[in-house]
């Protein structure tokens, strides 16, 4: 472990940012400790020669595999790559392990992804973040065997760039002591949001390094908060589930007209769930007809979801399981549960894909009203309950 700066006392604002080092493959060599060591890709899809690398270890980046990169070329640079299938279960649960860790520690905490963690240390009464730091990674280690990088400073942005400065398993201070020092070292595109168009524009005007921004732009740097937000985009309550049913019209015994309600219905909870920032893990089906009276059954998922595919699919697959043959339908109701905030940021490829269709959708219909466009299936559903404002 390295730290470059120890014993310094907390000012008024501090934020510790923790940054999992390469989190999906580290997950994979800790549970497999054959991989220990060896270059090893975590694929977006299975087939190994024909998918997206997700996530390569500090072994394989040495050799210049990235994420983002087509497996197809990854093995053209080293064809003995070890290789494993994203198992996003497994990445969000470990993930919600190091979270329920850090809420140990009592201090103000932001999830702000799947491998990334902040603690607000303004006010806390631990005089050195550093030793606070190292007891963070030391723990993360004792229960994960995985490492983290920590960065400390001022505000959340500083902290972040910190904790990239000294990967892997790195522990860094920037503070007024160091602050010039660090800063001309760092190139401008190593800073969050600098990597794309707003950085190529800075960079054309002659900005290098993230000094260069200070000296031109010192607020950029420094405006962003040292202390999180109030809500720290979350809401303070959130809901024990969010449900929708609906009584049909006549009974129904359509199958292909009883799934499009079921997705339709789906489709609601989840646009709901999206408003709240919320995601379900456990999804509830409710039916009600003249031979089968009231029937209910729900599952529990390891992966939480508010897309309304993914909620209907599921709440078929538990009809399916209800094993009803032709059953007449007069009401159907879908209940989601389990939840949780749904800040986890897309994965996979195609989960990112399908996360800005999501997006671009609910813009739609946020803009136009709800239902404006819907999935085709659901046309089958009559009459639409979103005319009937249910
Ligand atoms: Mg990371």
């Amino acid at each position: 472990m390295r730290s470059r700066v120890s014993g310094t006392p907390v000012s008024l604002s501090m934020i510790l940012h923790i940054d999992m080092d390469a989190f999906f493959a580290s997950i994979e060599e800790a549970i497999n400790p054959r991989f220990k060591g060896k270059p090893l890709i975590v694929g977006s899809r299975g087939n190994r020669m024909h998918t997206v690398v997700c996530a390569a270890n500090y072994a394989a980046k040495a050799i210049g595999i990235h994420s983002g990169m087509t497996t197809k070329r990854a093995y053209s640079i080293y064809s003995k790559l070890e290789f494993v299938a994203a198992d996003q279960a497994k990445y969000i649960w470990t993930s919600e392990q190091i979270l329920e860790l850090l809420k140990g520690f009592n201090l103000p905490l932001n999830y702000a992804s799947i491998d990334e963690f902040q603690l607000d240390l303004s006010g806390c009464p631990t005089p050195n973040p550093v030793s606070l730091g190292k007891e963070i990674k030391a723990q993360i280690y004792a229960n994960f065997n995985i490492t983290a990088s920590v960065g400390i400073a001022k505000n959340w942005l500083l902290a972040k760039l910190a904790s990239k400065l000294n990967k892997p398993d790195g522990l860094t201070l920037i503070d007024d002591s160091n602050f010039e020092q660090v800063l001309r070292k760092v190139s401008l595109d190593k800073l969050c949001g600098m990597g794309g168009k707003n950085g190529q524009i800075l960079i054309a005007k002659g900005l290098k390094t993230c000094w260069d921004l200070y000296l031109n732009l010192p607020g950029l740097l420094l405006r962003n908060p040292g202390k999180f937000d109030e809500n720290s985009g979350k809401p303070s309550e959130k809901p024990k589930s969010v449900s929708h049913s609906y009584t049909l019209p006549i009974v129904q015994v359509n199958p292909q007209v009883i799934h499009a309600w079921i997705r339709l219905l789906s489709e609601m909870v989840s646009t709901r769930l999206r408003q709240q920032l919320l995601v379900s893990a456990t999804v509830h089906l409710w039916l009600n007809g003249p031979e089968i009276g009231n029937l209910g059954a729900q599952k529990t998922h390891q992966a939480p979801t508010n897309d309304g595919y993914e909620v209907c699919q599921r709440a078929i697959k538990i009809m399916t399981k209800l094993c009803l043959k032709s059953p007449k339908i007069r009401a159907i109701g879908i209940t989601c549960s389990g939840l949780s905030w749904g800040n986890y940021q897309p994965l996979l490829s195609e989960e990112v894909r399908r996360e800005r269709l999501i997006q671009a959708l609910d813009r739609i219909n946020n803009r136009f009203g709800e239902g404006t466009i819907s999935p085709a299936i659901t046309a089958l559903a009559r009459p639409n309950p979103y005319d009937r404002n249910l």
